[in-house]
């Protein structure tokens, strides 16, 4: 191949769809069984790393983030978002943060990526939400997206979060009240918006062959996890339920969590389940692409990126 046609593969000059150009990937595929997974990045949203563990010492905060040659003040947070393909449906899980948040400005890339992925709107049949935050449903109220889902969409979230987010509780947070504010209106916009298409549920739903939402709680009342299994193959998505510190320091509460004990527990749990049974593991907020495995060493457990597969 001469050296033309080389670089042609980075020349969009000849072609509008956004987001052929990016030179850092975006989005990575993987199998499992018969079951097409993609995920795609959102972009990178921080958070000050006080809140990545607000009970824990400052010291072994920063130590924890030393070790990892990240800044002391604020942790750059990795946003993903899901997309399955499962018999004759296509499913989204989560949207990322959206447009309307100034202080992200690298967040909000879901739709378009989307997009350059060949992923039509219009082709979903089904949106699952590990919860309501809004860096979750945000790309779900990006002017026009809407329009272009289809008038039976069905989107599943569990009867907990739905019915939370009407009167939502930031008591356990550690979510300055400004901010507080914007995930309430994000919340109740995505509820009036998209409230005659929820098909909730109490604790668990199929949602395609081979695809299960499952309630964990803890993050949120009614957060939910997403576990893909076929032809021997497993694939769990943890949303918010693993955090990039939670290997190390699974007793640190996050400020973002609702119920800080009960997202130990949880997360916890889906770790030693993770462990034992060898399944992929795709979260929200991990690098991406987020795709790995959890090890265990005796109390402590260790994230285990993929080997990337061409
Ligand atoms: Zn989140």
């Amino acid at each position: 191949m001469g050296q033309h046609q080389k670089l042609k593969t980075f020349d969009t000059s000849s072609d509008d769809r956004p987001g052929l150009d990016e030179l850092v990937p975006s989005r990575y595929a993987v199998r499992v069984g018969e079951i097409e997974a993609l995920v795609v990045s959102d972009g990178i949203i921080w958070i000050p790393a006080v809140a990545m563990a607000t009970n824990a010492d400052p010291a072994s905060r920063s130590a924890w983030l030393g070790d990892r040659f990240l800044p002391p003040d604020r942790l750059d947070w990795a946003l993903n978002a899901f997309v399955l393909r499962s018999g004759s449906q296509t499913i989204l899980i989560d949207s990322g943060l959206g447009g309307e948040y100034s202080g992200y400005p690298r967040a909000g890339q879901f739709v378009h990526r989307l997009a350059a992925a060949g992923v039509d709107l219009a082709s979903v049949t089904d949106v699952v939400l590990t919860h309501m935050h809004f860096d979750h449903v945000g790309g779900l109220l990006v002017d026009g997206v809407k329009e272009q889902l289809r008038p039976d969409l069905r989107v599943h979230v569990s009867a907990a979060e739905a019915k939370f987010w009407e009167n939502p509780d930031f008591s356990r947070t550690a979510i300055p009240p400004e901010f507080a504010e914007v995930i309430r209106r994000a919340s109740m916009q995505f509820l009036e918006e998209y409230r005659s298409h929820l098909c909730t549920f109490e604790e668990e739903q199929g949602v395609a062959p081979g695809v299960v939402v499952t309630r964990t709680g803890g993050h949120t009342p009614g957060h939910s996890v997403i576990r893909v299994t076929s032809g021997g193959e497993r694939l769990m998505f943890a949303g918010d339920a693993l955090l990039p510190a939670s290997f190390d320091h699974p007793e640190w509460h996050n400020g973002f969590e609702h119920d800080p004990e009960e997202a130990t527990r949880v997360r916890l749990r889906l770790m030693q389940e993770l462990a034992a049974n060898g399944s992929l593991v795709v979260s929200t907020h991990m690098p991406f692409p987020s795709v790995g495995r959890v090890a265990a060493e005796g109390k402590l457990f260790r994230w285990v990126p993929a080997w990337w597969d061409y």
